[in-house]
């Protein structure tokens, strides 16, 4: 259970048993009755019976977050298109965004180089300024341990630049400049657009 990493706590590793398919109630008995059991001390602990110390730990049992995602900078140009099968475009979390917002922006990028495409052109890359041309740099930068980002200012190349200022002239000052840089965007690229 962790050869790939830390093991960190106790629910973490029942809940990779259980992502295993173990039952949830066959879990719980590993880590009380049985392990008890197998220090020989099912007199005094593993159990919640009558007259025994309690010893409790109340958990929710809810949704392991899963996420499958590609090797998109091996796999993919930056307009998300299979390097290696025309016509092949991937879009949504699978390409390492995370979110609603974003999994529909690489479906916006797709369709606009689906768009270029057809008219035998190429599609200019997005600015870096906005959030969906910084998202698609992260996905598109290949790194070791490469994890899907949801959109964040912190991705935003004008975000901790510009001196002392505070978190929300900071974001005010990105966000301005990536409505400045889609402007101009879309003013030098129309023909996208139109
Ligand atoms: C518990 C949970 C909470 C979340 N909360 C938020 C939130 O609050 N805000 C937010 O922005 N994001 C949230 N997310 C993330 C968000 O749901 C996803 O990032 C987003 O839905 C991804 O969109 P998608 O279209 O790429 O994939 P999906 O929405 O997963 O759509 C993929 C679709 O493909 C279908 N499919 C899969 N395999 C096949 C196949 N072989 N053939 C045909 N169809 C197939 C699936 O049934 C599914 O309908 C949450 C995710 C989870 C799991």
């Amino acid at each position: 259970m962790s050869l790939l990493g830390p093991v960190y706590d106790l629910p973490t590793t029942m809940a990779k048993f259980v992502g295993l398919g173990i039952p949830l109630g066959d879990v719980v008995a590993m880590v009380t009755s049985r392990a008890a059991a197998l220090i020989g001390r099912s007199d005094d602990l593993g159990s919640l019976a009558i007259g025994r110390e309690a010893d409790v730990s109340v958990l929710r049992f809810g949704t392991i977050h899963r996420n499958i995602f590609l090797d998109i900078p091996t796999l993919c140009d930056p307009y998300l298109r299979d390097r290696t099968r025309t016509g092949l475009h991937y879009a949504g979390q699978i390409c390492g965004v995370e979110g609603y917002v974003e999994s529909i922006m690489s479906a916006i990028i797709v369709a606009m180089s689906i768009t270029a495409a057809s008219q035998m052109r190429e599609m200019p890359p997005l600015p870096k300024e906005t959030m969906i041309g910084s998202l698609m740099n992260y996905v598109h930068t290949p790194r070791k341990n490469f994890q899907p980002m949801n959109a964040n200012f912190g991705l935003l190349p004008t975000n901790g630049t510009g001196g002392r200022r505070s978190r929300q002239t900071r974001h005010e000052d990105s966000a301005n400049a990536a409505l400045g840089a889609m402007e101009s965007y879309r003013r030098d690229n129309a023909w996208l657009f139109a």
